[in-house]
């Protein structure tokens, strides 16, 4: 008996140091399981939007719980009026794949090159505004780091966010075979890039074999581990900029990390980002939308609290109310911080958003 009621007694000191210092590890747990859900929204920039116009579009999107959006380019009235309605404002860019008029003009030697030697400055493939940068070049990894460095030293941006920042898709996602006419089942040389002269080199030098000379460059490891080493060091070189002026950074990926390297050479598990949006996309790969969970649980195992991580979804595909909370839905339960939306929505959509939490 007195044993027992030395263990109480034990029990009640533990409970009520445990009470008075810290909580224990559990309740902490739990503290981050109900946060509320954020809720993020990629936005074209708009040239042409009036003050007025931004006000009532930022204030609408507030009162919806919109906590965070990602806008396409800088304007900064946009970005003022988000700000101004209490949302975070994070500059949406286009990071490798760059059609952009100065560089076209003036660097075509900045552009990748596919395994038969044809550059996408000259001849993109899939769509003509396929226009990829190789990031193993020191000029194109300078450019990004200026670009983003001159981004990130403006006090109205909240936030770097990088899209595009992969290889071209070696491999469509599956929904997408059927558009292009492709049967995608090996890697294809005309969509399998880097073999430009300065990957060759880097990778001659590093491995004493010439990439374009491999008889099978889809199986070999060292070649492809190559490959998703350049673009994390680019990532990690513009996140280390933006740490450096505290501003974070995120990046929409492909929606799982064995998805992200398979078909676009993405490790982002190894990125050193605060946030990725993966986009599961789940029409992209014929998947119904319950898989959205499997997708996201798959990534915050692999990243195991590194960053956060936040669901991209795609409204064409869930253009039915129910298929939209099942979504959100499946996003949360799958582990995802938040939900960042793609695409126009109805208001009965906003309505369904602000009541998800
Ligand atoms: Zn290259």
């Amino acid at each position: 008996m007195s044993k027992l009621n030395s263990f109480i007694s034990f029990f009640l000191v533990a409970l009520f140091i445990g009470c008075t210092t810290e909580p224990p590890r559990d309740i902490l747990t739990r503290t981050v399981v109900y946060e509320p859900t954020e809720k993020w929204m990629w936005l074209h920039g708009d040239k042409n939007a009036s003050e007025e116009d931004l006000k009532a579009r930022f204030t609408k999107l507030a009162q919806y719980g919109v906590t965070g959006v990602l806008i396409g380019g800088d304007h900064e009235s946009m970005f003022r009026a988000a700000k101004a309605a209490g949302i975070e404002a994070h500059i949406w860019m286009w990071t490798l794949n760059r059609g952009d008029e100065y560089i076209m003009e003036n660097h075509p030697e900045w552009y990748s090159e596919n395994r038969l030697g044809v550059s996408c400055w000259d001849d993109p493939p899939y769509v003509g505004y396929y226009r990829w940068l190789c990031p193993t070049k020191v000029k194109v990894s300078d450019y990004l780091a200026e670009q983003v460095t001159a981004l990130a030293e403006k006090e109205y941006i909240d936030g770097i966010h990088l899209d595009y920042v992969r290889y071209c898709d070696v491999i469509l996602p599956r929904a997408l075979w059927e558009k292009y006419g492709l049967v995608q089942d090996r890697e294809l040389p005309q969509f399998d890039y880097c073999y430009c002269s300065t990957c060759r080199k880097k990778y001659e030098a590093s491995h004493g074999t010439d990439p374009i000379l491999l008889a099978e460059p889809s199986v070999d490891s060292s070649w492809i581990q190559f490959r998703y080493d350049q673009v994390t060091a680019l990532v990690n070189r513009l996140s280390a900029i933006c740490q450096e002026r505290n501003k974070p950074i995120s990046a929409a990926v492909f929606p799982t990390p064995s998805i992200a390297k398979q078909l676009v050479r993405q490790d982002w598990v190894n990125w050193k980002v605060d946030r990725l949006f993966p986009m599961v996309y789940h029409g992209f790969y014929n998947e119904p939308a319950d898989w959205i969970e499997t997708a996201v649980k798959e990534g915050v195992d692999a990243l195991n609290g590194k960053c956060k991580l936040t669901a991209g979804v795609y409204m064409p595909d869930l253009s039915s109310d129910s298929t939209f909370n099942l979504a959100l839905k499946k996003a949360k339960t799958g582990g995802s911080m938040g939900i960042s939306i793609f695409g126009k929505m109805s208001e009965r959509q906003f309505e369904i958003l602000k009541a998800h939490e």
